[in-house]
């Protein structure tokens, strides 16, 4: 929805506050405050703006592992939020939103069904919670009995270690750190650290390192394609050639189409 506050009446050059008081030299011109992007048209479907939709490389992946998203309720609309593309690749992924003073009941009695193993994936950086961290052994382990859970904060920093902390259904779960030596290579946002994840590449990587690699090589080339789709949008740049990882989405959605065409 257009902003409203955006109509102000322009002020004329020599307006007081266009000056700085004291300097007396003109200050550059006052930037009305705009969401990043909020003006942009973007695709229904993949809610990335339309000059360099995703839709065309969207794939599914078979995985023996799950995830589940607790995703914050500011993180849920923003269209830079990547825990979306997990779901859209592996299809029994379900996404939560975390209310703290109301959690989900349907997240309640799942964590508690014998078919699940849950994991929180976590950093094991804090002494209180040691006793419950494991590696990922334990989630290539519980795969002979039932199937494995990564339940994934999806938020900022910030945000994920709130949920940790004020989750106490989260309390009695083996915290799974991710150990990896990659680097993120997501563009939208700046983080803190290079050595700070984005909730998908975690994913990928937690997925790859339990054996999953099928779904885990095409969540990280969805990904790579989301990344390199809306960096470049953002320059108002058309991507002409599509890139290594969206010529495999491509061969590989491709690859489903005829085979989903024969069984029919
Ligand atoms: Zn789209």
């Amino acid at each position: 929805m257009p902003d409203s506050s955006s109509s102000a009446p322009e002020m004329a050059d020599n307006c007081p506050q266009h000056v700085d008081p004291a300097t007396g030299h003109p200050r550059p011109p006052r930037r009305e405050f705009k969401a990043r992007g909020s003006f942009v048209i973007r695709c229904e479907g993949c809610k990335l703006p339309e000059l360099n939709c995703l839709c065309p490389y969207k794939v599914e992946a078979e995985s023996g592992v799950q995830v589940w998203l607790i995703t914050h309720p500011l993180e849920h609309n923003k269209p830079t939020n990547t825990g979306r593309l997990i779901a859209d690749v592996l299809a029994p992924t379900r996404v939560f939103t975390w209310y703290r003073t109301a959690p989900d009941e349907v997240l309640l009695s799942l964590l508690t069904d014998e078919r699940y193993a849950p994991f929180v994936v976590f950093p094991d950086d804090q002494p209180d919670y040691a006793h419950r961290v494991v590696d990922i052994e334990a989630v290539k382990h519980e795969r002979k009995q039932r199937i494995p859970v990564l339940i994934l904060l999806d938020g900022t920093w910030r945000q994920a270690r709130r949920i940790f902390r004020k989750s106490p259904y989260l309390d009695g779960l083996p915290v799974l750190p991710l150990r990896t030596q990659r680097l993120t290579r997501y563009r939208l946002r700046k983080p803190a650290s290079d050595a700070h994840l984005c909730t998908a590449e975690v994913a990928a990587e937690l997925l790859r390192q339990a054996g999953e690699s099928e779904a885990a090589n095409s969540l990280d080339d969805y990904f790579d394609a989301f990344n390199h789709s809306y960096a470049c949008s953002r320059r108002y740049e058309k991507i002409e050639t599509p890139s290594p990882a969206m010529k495999r989405l491509l061969e590989k959605r491709h690859a489903q189409q005829c085979a989903s065409g024969s069984q029919a």
